[in-house]
């Protein structure tokens, strides 16, 4: 298959009824690169009231015959996506760093999530079977799982094919049609994936992209034939899906939100290993991660030598930082010119907050890059210290007890993840049963696996991904009750 699609041949059309189609609504998005601020591309589509209707249109004559497509037949056309997934992911890839400033390795690691992400999933098709309960009563009940019809994906700019794997995949494994709605800040692979959706056999009006910004995604929530929305993003977006959910035909809606995960370590930890993990989990995608390790918290007992090593390592990553396209570079610069201008409010009122260790100035002076940034003894009801900034930017604190620290660490609004650092099982177990959190990581922290329950407690979300819970989420339960003494 000849991939059509590049740098200067952008996928500027949504993909409906597996045909490119240009949008009905007129207006256009600008997107930069943020590595130079160079012009990417000044015609990016916004789909609109007329062209959603439409590929809702398609995808409702889709479902009848798609939710009885033979087992057998669903799995090969999703592992043959998959495949084509690693075989083309260098040019998807290239397109997502156009406007996202990741590396290649990131390309090649997205592209890898999402296709074991469907392999998964097709594994499921044969096997995810309902239940049923014994007639002592006289009456036997069948439990079925079954499809919602349209569904549709909401995603965020920081990992646009991971997300494939993650609400795709269940969604069509199950028999579900499946929208996709790619955030308007990275959309290039996403929309470029018609040429693979048609190649591995979807039959058309089965899995769709869609571009556009918000307005896309709140005509998705607030559509009546959309049965079920799958949201990544941020907890005020998460908010008005739900609503939007909720006034329109209450659609299912699974909400991935944003975090202020805690590191708890304890003087009995070993230590490179604590360093390890939470470094890598807040300058991770230059800190815009989600589940980034973003509070840590360190017992006074090793207060000391493990911060010397934690602002080293912080260092070490600045010097890894640059033009993601250059051969050694980990780390790359915030999405666009507002992730930046955030990020750097934050550093600038942090100084206020707590004592700015490491980091703070940008580095260079062309492209929107953060240096990973420490501010240490922060005043735990500060800004900086309670709210999700999306940047390489952790605070730190020292505690004394397990009682005073685990108090702390569920203090706020947040709950997806958190990691404990120490040699004593039993506390380990005690700690983990205790965050009030979706994932806890005892000895590591800010990984996830596909075939766990991947999601958060309180304002970090509702539902989960990954394992069997995103096939049920993506299915309705019915209950036959069968007479038998009739
Ligand atoms: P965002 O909420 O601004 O946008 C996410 C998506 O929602 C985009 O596609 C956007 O177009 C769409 N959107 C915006 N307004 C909308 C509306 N009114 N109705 C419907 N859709 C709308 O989030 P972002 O800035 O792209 O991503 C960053 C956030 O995502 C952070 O808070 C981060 O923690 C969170 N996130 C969570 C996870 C997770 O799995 N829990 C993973 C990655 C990112």
């Amino acid at each position: 298959m000849e991939f059509p699609f590049s740098a200067s041949k952008l996928p500027l059309q949504m993909f409906v009824n597996n045909e490119y189609v240009d949008v009905e609504n007129p207006r256009k998005l600008t997107l930069y690169n943020p590595k130079d601020g160079s012009l990417v591309s000044d015609k990016v589509p916004v789909a609109g009231t007329e062209d959603v209707d439409l590929a809702v249109k398609y995808a409702q004559a889709a479902f009848p015959a798609w939710r009885k497509v033979a087992p057998a037949e669903r799995t090969k056309t999703l592992l043959k996506f998959a495949d084509l997934l690693e075989e083309y992911y260098e040019k998807l890839g290239e397109l997502t760093r156009l406007t996202l400033g990741s590396t290649p390795a990131f390309a090649q690691m997205e592209a890898s999530v999402a296709a074991q992400g469907l392999r998964y999933n097709a594994g499921w098709i044969d096997k995810f079977a309902g239940q049923t309960y014994p007639e002592a009563d006289g009456f036997l009940k069948i439990i079925r799982n079954e499809p919602l019809g349209v569904t549709a994906g909401i995603v965020p700019w920081n990992g646009p094919l991971v997300t494939i794997g993650l609400k795709a995949a269940p969604a069509l494994a199950t028999g579900n049609c499946f929208i996709f709605k790619p955030s308007e800040k990275t959309p290039f692979a996403a929309l470029a994936l018609g040429p693979l959706i048609k190649e591995a056999g979807f039959p058309p009006g089965v899995f769709q992209v869609l571009p556009g910004d918000g307005s896309t995604g709140a005509l998705l929530s607030s559509h009546m034939d959309i049965r079920k929305i799958s949201f990544t993003g941020s907890c005020a977006t998460g908010k008005k899906i739900l609503e939007m959910a909720a006034k329109s035909n209450l659609k299912r809606v699974t909400l991935e939100l944003g975090g202020k995960s805690p590191a708890v370590i304890f003087d009995d930890c070993n230590i490179p290993n604590a360093v390890k993990w939470t470094v890598d989990a807040i300058t991770a995608g230059s800190g815009q991660t989600c589940f980034a390790a973003s509070r840590v918290y360190v017992q006074e007992g090793i207060y000391q030598e493990f911060m010397t090593a934690y602002v080293q390592a912080m260092k070490d990553k600045a010097k890894v930082m640059g033009d993601p396209e250059a051969p050694g570079t980990e780390l790359g610069p915030m999405v666009d010119r507002a992730q930046y201008e955030r990020v750097s409010g934050f550093i600038q009122r942090g100084q206020s907050q707590g004592k700015l260790l490491v980091g703070g100035p940008r580095v260079g002076d062309k492209g929107l890059f953060i240096e990973p940034t420490i501010f240490a003894e922060t005043d735990p009801k500060s800004e900086i210290h309670t709210q999700e900034i999306f940047g390489p930017v952790s605070v730190v604190r020292r505690f004394s007890t397990e009682e005073e620290i685990m108090k702390l660490s569920n203090d706020t609004s947040f709950g997806l993840m958190a990691g404990v650092f120490t040699q004593d099982i039993n506390r380990a177990m005690r700690i983990a049963a205790e965050f009030d959190s979706g994932m806890v990581g005892v000895n590591c922290m800010s990984l996830s696996f596909l075939n766990a329950p991947f999601g958060g407690t309180k304002e970090s979300g509702i539902g989960r991904e990954c394992g069997l819970s995103a096939l049920l989420a993506f299915t309705e339960t019915k209950t036959v009750m069968v007479n038998l003494t009739y």
